[in-house]
């Protein structure tokens, strides 16, 4: 048997139709940058989210990086950030010239470590980047509290989190900012880019509005030096096809996820926690094993599909070489980079599938 970490072909094939109508309307009404298909995706996706408003982006970087701009982050600051993460969520201090402060992880929840963050706040400290990663919602108020108490901005990526919550509240509202991504390969993803920027406060977004329009509120007058950073009218259109079944898949995720975690019995494998603030809504499904390269091409030889996300902790990536970070600034971050991988958990894997995942895996030797 086969059984792929990913495969879109699955997902598409049976919407091809309605998406090719979709588009077919989109091309009719002309709106390819922006436009009645955003406009409607914006509405679709706060209410699906449970939150008050969203703006379509160009990507989930540019969610974070618009997010950075819209705060006034810039050189002098610093901002706080989880060392074990998609690189993106870095590139939110790095594209506005802040510094970037890592931080290691909880070892359970693998999302940013509160009792890790004290030591870390200066006078300089401007904002902490929380991951809802892998679909596990962080450990939010002891996060918001210190925050709180020091005048600190609290952003959330939230692009691996789609419907996820904590301790009932959605998350992409819970900080002060929360941005989305819409990849292809996300809990909801298009047909190539798209991001957007959640928040509580409408100010904020109107300004994100502007700045996704080149800083332009008045046509060819431009108020702020601005970015293109729209969300395409064809992508919109896409999830919005897309959108409806969102929660389904979402629920066949954790599904899939309750399988393995009563399935697979191995000394050695250590399954991912469910925490309990949030139920995860499992973008990835993430073991670790002491041998998991060896692990991993066991499950290769026998036709199942793996990933290993992440293989570097943040602090360690040569593109941030320059702020001296070594290995064992970060025990928890590095060890979970050498020992993590990620299962097939996408909606469209059938129970058999999923079954065979835990046989091959229980008699791993
Ligand atoms: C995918 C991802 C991003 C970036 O989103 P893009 O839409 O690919 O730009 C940011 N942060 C995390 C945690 C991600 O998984």
């Amino acid at each position: 048997m086969k059984v792929p970490f990913i495969d879109l072909q699955r997902a598409h094939a049976p919407i091809k139709a309605e998406l090719l109508a979709a588009f077919e309307k989109t091309i009719e009404h002309g709106g390819y940058c922006l436009g009645p298909d955003v406009t409607a995706f914006e509405a679709g996706f706060a209410k699906e989210q449970g939150v008050s408003r969203s703006v379509g982006l160009g990507s989930g970087t540019e969610a974070l990086h618009l997010i950075a701009c819209a705060m006034g982050i810039g050189p002098g600051d610093e901002v706080i950030i989880p060392s074990f993460t998609f690189i993106a969520s870095a590139w939110f201090a790095q594209y506005v010239g802040a510094r970037v402060v890592f931080a290691d992880i909880d070892p359970i929840s693998y999302t940013l470590d509160p009792a890790a963050l004290e030591a870390l706040i200066t006078e300089r400290t401007k904002a902490i980047v929380v991951t809802h990663l892998f679909g596990q919602a962080a450990d939010m108020d002891p996060i918001l509290e210190l925050a709180a108490s020091r005048g600190i901005r609290v952003v959330e990526d939230a692009a691996q989190a789609h419907l996820a919550c904590y301790k009932g509240k959605s998350v992409g509202e819970i900080g002060d900012a929360g941005a989305f991504s819409f990849y292809p390969t996300k809990n909801l993803g298009g047909l190539g880019e798209g991001g957007c920027v959640t928040s509580r406060d409408g100010e904020l977004l109107n300004l994100i509005e502007i700045l996704r329009a080149h800083g332009s509120k008045e046509r060819y007058l431009n108020h702020y030096v601005g970015y293109n950073n729209r969300l395409e009218g064809l992508q919109a259109a896409a999830l919005n096809v897309k959108l409806p079944a969102l929660r389904g898949k979402t629920e066949r995720r954790q599904q899939i996820a309750d399988t393995y975690l009563n399935g697979i019995q191995h000394p050695e494998i250590v399954l991912p926690q469910v925490m309990g603030w949030g139920r995860s809504v499992y973008h990835m499904f993430t073991i670790q094993h002491p041998e998991r390269d060896r692990l991993r091409s066991y499950l290769a030889e026998n036709g199942i599909g793996t990933d290993i996300v992440y293989p570097h902790p943040l602090h360690l990536q040569p593109c941030f070489g320059f702020l001296g970070y070594k290995v064992g600034d970060f025990p928890v971050a590095e060890r979970l980079a050498q020992r993590c991988l990620s299962l097939p958990i996408v909606p469209e894997l059938t129970d058999e599938e999923v079954n065979y995942v835990i046989e091959i895996l229980n008699a791993f030797q």
